[in-house]
């Protein structure tokens, strides 16, 4: 891949110096005048970008990555693509990564709160039915106050199946922290991140993996083979309890291991807890680094972009992974297929503007008195604009160099709600139709999305993280009287007002599982589940007459557009398709 020279620029950021380099990517340290902000920028090979089948991946990973918020996730601000040149922006963290931080054992508390903050990074991850595939301690990040940041995250399914980076040598995957099942090449699902869990809690409190070789081959071939070294033999200060939940997440079968993230973080905490602190390990004085600190309150990383539905957390036939690590149990059949796809390579799919395709959610269409708004980045940046409904007349209504987003008509027409970054976070705005009068309705640390006014145009529903969690509020639209209507731990999502404005459906995943939806009265009260599966259901749409819910969901397997009774009653699929057909909008006739 270029290297990118000091001084130059990528888009709207002017490159400083590299600051990392591995197979997948290469970081560098950028400065964005705009917002005069640092940021890092992950370069992609351009081996990839230029490889048949990497577009598709790369779009439904980038999707699904911009639904991910939370604080112990790395904020991604932007992505972009310059002459074949794909890039990620990312938050600039200055703590350095966990991976600096090990070497040798670490005392037991900080261990857990490594455990507990990538824990509930990933445990929300899978609850979007998101997997992180590569989680090793170089991928966490030291923040403000030593809060981790878990980053990469679908990094390791874009470049999965990549012929270019299997012939290179580079391989897939970080063969010390992969799961059995992964290295092999099988399915696997969300239990490959604990067993990755379970390996960087093994390193901290050991100070070393479990699995050491030479080659990456040897040690899969070691990991497959020979008998886990038993971390209490290498710390014999290591509380048993402690040890026997290392032992839990490193099975070798995905259904001897903890079910969920959450389950290996509370027996952990009750395994530290019952410890007595004379049996705990310490670091070496010096040089021994920060400890980890505990939680600073809870305020979301700023994430202009909108939740789409996930990916299903299952995957794909394993065929392609086998090219992945097991080379030595599958040489003669790897290459047989790489003469074959070798032909593939050859196909060099043009790169279409990429930018638009992370920024999908920011365009959903909202239609009034025949005309359409829309978020475009066509300037560079993602601003709003309206149109005639047959697409002449495109104007542009907001000039800033923030993300504007999530336009919404107020049912009159004559206001147009909307998202927008310029303040440094995600706030509420309001304009007039035409652009003029641009007024912040919102105003506080945390992200607010997602605006939908009620239908007699007195009140804006949207959703906040202001309290920590992504709830939905209401406020009358000039900004004031804000109310909270939902308080729960999970995620709700998605308002939409029925027509008669007494009622608002979302999307939650408050049965700890997906999202499903539900619907409540106006003033948050009389909460009703509509739809009860294990699958991601989000975006509901009313009919106008009120009766009907249209929605999406990924319950057989892609995203479809279903509708059902406005009780919930007769769910039915209305498309059939495989690509992911989603965010139902209904015409008001
Ligand atoms: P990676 O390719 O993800 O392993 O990253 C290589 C190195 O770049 C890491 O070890 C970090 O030191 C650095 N790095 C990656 N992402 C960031 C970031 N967002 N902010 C600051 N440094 C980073």
């Amino acid at each position: 891949m270029p290297e990118l020279v000091p001084g130059s620029t990528l888009g709207q950021y002017r490159i400083l110096e590299q600051i990392g380099k591995g197979g997948m990517a290469t970081v560098y340290k950028a400065y964005q005048a705009a917002l005069d902000r640092y940021v890092a920028i992950k370069v992609l090979p351009a081996i990839l970008v230029h490889e048949a089948g990497f577009l598709a991946r790369f779009t439904q990973e980038a999707r699904a990555i911009a639904r991910l918020r939370h604080p112990n996730i790395l904020t991604v601000h932007d992505y972009g693509e310059q002459e074949g040149t794909a890039y990620i922006v990312m938050e600039y963290v200055e703590g350095g990564t966990l991976k600096q931080r090990l070497g040798r054992p670490l005392d037991l508390d900080t261990a857990l709160r490594v455990v507990r903050q990538v824990g509930a990074a990933l445990e929300y991850a899978h609850s979007q039915g998101v997997l992180h595939r590569d989680v090793k301690p170089s991928n966490v990040l030291v923040g403000k106050g030593d809060w981790l940041l878990l980053s990469d995250f679908g990094l390791a399914k874009m470049a999965e199946g990549s012929l270019a980076l299997t012939k290179t040598g580079v391989g897939v995957g970080t063969p010390e922290y992969m799961a059995p099942e992964q290295a092999e090449g099988l399915s696997y699902d969300h239990r490959v991140d604990v067993y990755a869990l379970g390996v960087v809690l093994y390193e901290m409190v050991t100070g070393r993996v479990p699995y050491e070789a030479e080659t990456p081959i040897a040690v899969i071939m070691k990991k497959l083979t020979a008998p886990l070294p038993l971390p209490r033999a290498l710390n014999p200060a290591l509380p048993e309890g402690v040890e026997r939940v290392i032992l839990k997440a490193l099975s070798r079968d995905p259904a001897d291991r903890y079910a969920r993230v959450e389950g290996m973080v509370k027996a952990l905490e009750a395994a530290v807890a019952e410890a007595t602190p004379v049996e705990v390990a310490r670091p070496a004085p010096a040089p021994a680094p920060p400890p980890v600190a505990a939680p600073p309150p809870v305020v979301a990383p700023p994430a202009p972009m909108k939740m789409v539905p996930a990916l299903p957390a299952v995957e794909r036939p394993a065929v392609r992974r086998r090219y992945l690590w097991p080379a030595a149990l599958l040489a003669g059949l790897a290459v047989v297929l790489l003469c074959l796809c070798g032909g593939i390579l050859a196909i060099k799919p043009k790169l279409p503007n990429l930018l638009a395709l992370f920024q999908a959610p920011a365009t959903r269409p909202v239609a009034s008195q025949g005309k359409i708004a829309f978020a475009s980045n066509r300037d560079g940046n993602d601003e709003i604009y309206v149109m005639n409904a047959d697409g002449t007349g495109v104007t542009r209504l907001t000039v800033n160099l923030a993300l504007d987003s999530y336009p919404a008509w107020s049912p009159d027409g004559k206001r147009i709600a909307f998202v927008s970054y310029r303040d440094g976070n995600d706030e509420i705005y309001i304009m007039n139709a035409d652009g003029t009068d641009q007024t912040r309705l919102t105003a506080n640390p945390a992200g607010d999305y997602d605006p939908a006014w009620s239908p007699d145009g007195k009140r804006i529903a949207f959703v906040s993280y202001r309290d920590g969690n992504y709830e939905i509020y209401v406020m009358n639209a000039d900004g004031t009287g804000v109310t909270r209507l939902t308080v729960n731990p999970a995620v709700d999502d998605d308002p939409a007002w029925s027509p008669d404005g007494r009622r608002i459906a979302f999307a939650s995943n408050r049965d700890g599982k997906l999202a499903d939806i539900y619907v409540m009265n106006a003033d948050g009260t009389g909460v009703t589940r509509l739809t009860v599966n294990l699958a991601l259901d989000s975006y509901p749409a009313w009919s106008p007459d009120g009766r009907r819910i249209a929605f999406d969901s990924n319950r057989d397997g892609n995203y479809e557009i279903y509708v059902m009774n406005a009780d919930g009653t007769g769910q039915t699929r209305l498309t059939v398709n495989p690509a992911w057909d989603s965010d139902p909008a209904w015409s008001p006739q």
